[in-house]
């Protein structure tokens, strides 16, 4: 135990739970990664690297990826921010955009760091409720708030909103900052970051950890306008220069140009979901409509709990929160047809 006076002097907050990383052989569906490899030009990369490149500090200014990244979004490279993972960037974020004593506001339903990192850099929120559908109420975004974040796709829901409905939050909010958190909108649609030149309020942060199969490099970026990526420049060389690793500049800049291999492999993702989503739906299983490479999903006579412990002996890892409003849901990633096919057939025998 520390003593209270001791305690009183320490920085506490309650931290965000990760998904299970099993050690033992599963089917694992419980953290959104992607089922198939990288693409062989990271591999390449890889190989090339020799271990006498790691002596020296990295590039502080990343420049290789960012080259990349500007390449493909078609943004200068002072527009585009890189990070360990997007939970390294939403956090600088969260430290540089709000700071103000208004609420932030993000969903009641949504990515469950926001709140931890609201804690911890004590900043004011507030949740507006999700609609019964599961859906962002975007008239409760009009009002007086230190800034806005919310994932497009939602997580866990896997609803998207269309580039409108963006607009209209943006427009409402033109003196605050509003992040779209786009993890996983490569499995869904058309990316805000076509909104960038009319709206000076708006941050769109990505990953490689779902559609390109590189959760483990660690690799987020957040793309702006060069003045507000300027001031999360600012923040980052106060905090940590040197954030991304040689192998993660080197291999994040070789995944990003094989258009191709990543174009295929999303297909292919989206054509499980579809696949999936029909066969529990057959099954009796009530899904929202999932634009994610995720299902959520839940069965009218059979627990949430239930039915993720069940899934669990059979050695298969999905997710499970025990919130009122979510309990009786699975958040179920999307694998290969293989595994969903095992998946479908465990139910199946179940329910
Ligand atoms: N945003 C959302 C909505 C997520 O679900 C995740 C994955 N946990 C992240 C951000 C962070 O992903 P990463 O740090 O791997 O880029």
């Amino acid at each position: 135990m520390i003593r209270e006076e001791l305690q009183k002097k320490i920085r506490t907050v309650e931290p965000y739970v990760p998904g299970e990383q099993p050690k033992e052989k599963v089917i694992k569906l419980n953290t959104n990664e992607n089922p198939y490899p990288p693409s062989p030009a990271v591999r390449k990369t890889l190989a090339a690297l020799d271990a006498d490149d790691f002596r020296l500090y990295p590039d502080p200014a990343a420049g290789e990826l960012v080259e990349a990244i500007a390449e493909i979004y078609h943004v200068g490279t002072d527009q585009v921010f890189p990070g360990v993972g997007s939970d390294d960037v939403l956090s600088l974020c969260f430290l540089t955009f709000f700071n103000s004593d208004r609420p932030v506001l993000f969903p009641d339903i949504t990515y469950s760091f926001y709140k931890v990192w609201a804690q911890l850099y004590r900043i004011p929120y507030e949740c507006p409720a999700l609609d019964e559908g599961f859906r962002i109420v975007k008239e409760d975004y009009y009002r007086e708030n230190g800034g806005i974040i919310f994932p497009n796709p939602n997580a866990p829901t896997g609803i998207y909103e269309d580039l409108d409905f963006l607009e209209d939050i943006l427009s409402h909010n033109r003196d605050s900052i509003v992040i779209i958190d786009e993890a996983y909108v490569d499995f869904a649609g058309r990316s805000a970051v076509e909104l960038l030149g009319r709206y000076d309020n708006l941050i769109v942060t990505q990953t490689f950890s779902k559609s390109r199969s590189m959760a483990g490099m660690r690799i987020g970026y957040a793309i702006s306008s060069p003045e507000l990526i300027r001031c999360l420049n600012n923040v980052k060389y106060s905090f940590n220069s040197y954030t991304m690793s040689r192998a993660a500049l080197a291999c994040g800049a070789a995944g990003v140009r094989d258009r191709g291999y990543f174009e295929d492999h999303v297909r292919k993702i989206i054509r499980t979901r579809k696949r999936t989503e029909e066969e529990l739906r057959g099954m009796g299983f009530i899904t929202t409509s999932s634009s994610a490479n995720f299902l959520f999903v839940r069965h009218p006579q059979h627990e949430g709990r239930e039915l993720f412990e069940k899934l669990r002996s059979e050695k298969i890892c999905v997710r499970h929160w025990d919130d009122d409003r979510i309990c009786q849901y699975l958040r179920i990633t999307v694998g290969t047809d293989e595994e969903m096919d095992l998946l479908i057939g465990t139910l199946r025998r179940y329910v």
